[in-house]
């Protein structure tokens, strides 16, 4: 997985993650990636994303695992284009989201659509165990309120 700052043509800036630089450049070809902030889909990246640099080694072997296993950009993709509905039908578990997802995905509970907070780590152990996390652009849950 990769976070990468991502800026629009109004100076917006804003996180996106991705499976590998390549599912970036797809998303925007594709105009799939848009500014949460006004719309635009001329965005490009920025040049740094310091949090991946802190990776030891070992974990460096676990994330390049990680990307091959990913799903392709399209199936990506297509989460994106769909993000917005899943949202709006999402339940809100809030901070319980981690636990929650866990929980479903070594189902102890019924699979179904959440949304919530989880902090970089804890998206980042899901991704670890294979459970799909979709991050979502803070102006678009904001929509919901
Ligand atoms: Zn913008």
């Amino acid at each position: 997985m990769k976070v990468l700052d991502i800026q629009c043509a109004n100076a917006h800036v804003f996180e996106g993650w991705f499976a590998d630089e390549d599912a970036f450049q797809s998303q925007v070809s594709a105009g799939f990636l848009q500014c949460p902030v006004c719309g635009s889909a001329a965005v490009h990246k920025l040049l740094s994303a310091p949090r991946i640099r802190r990776s030891t080694p070992a974990t460096d072997k676990t994330a390049q695992a990680r990307q091959d296993a990913a799903p392709a950009a399209q199936v990506q993709a297509q989460w994106l284009q769909r993000a917005r509905d899943m949202v709006a039908q999402a339940e809100d578990v809030g901070e319980r989201f981690a636990a929650e997802a866990r929980a479903m995905h070594e189902g102890e509970q019924e699979g179904r659509a959440i949304r919530g907070v989880a902090s970089a780590e804890e998206a980042r152990g899901l991704l670890d165990d294979g459970i799909l996390v979709l991050p979502v652009p803070p102006a678009l849950s904001g929509t919901l309120h």
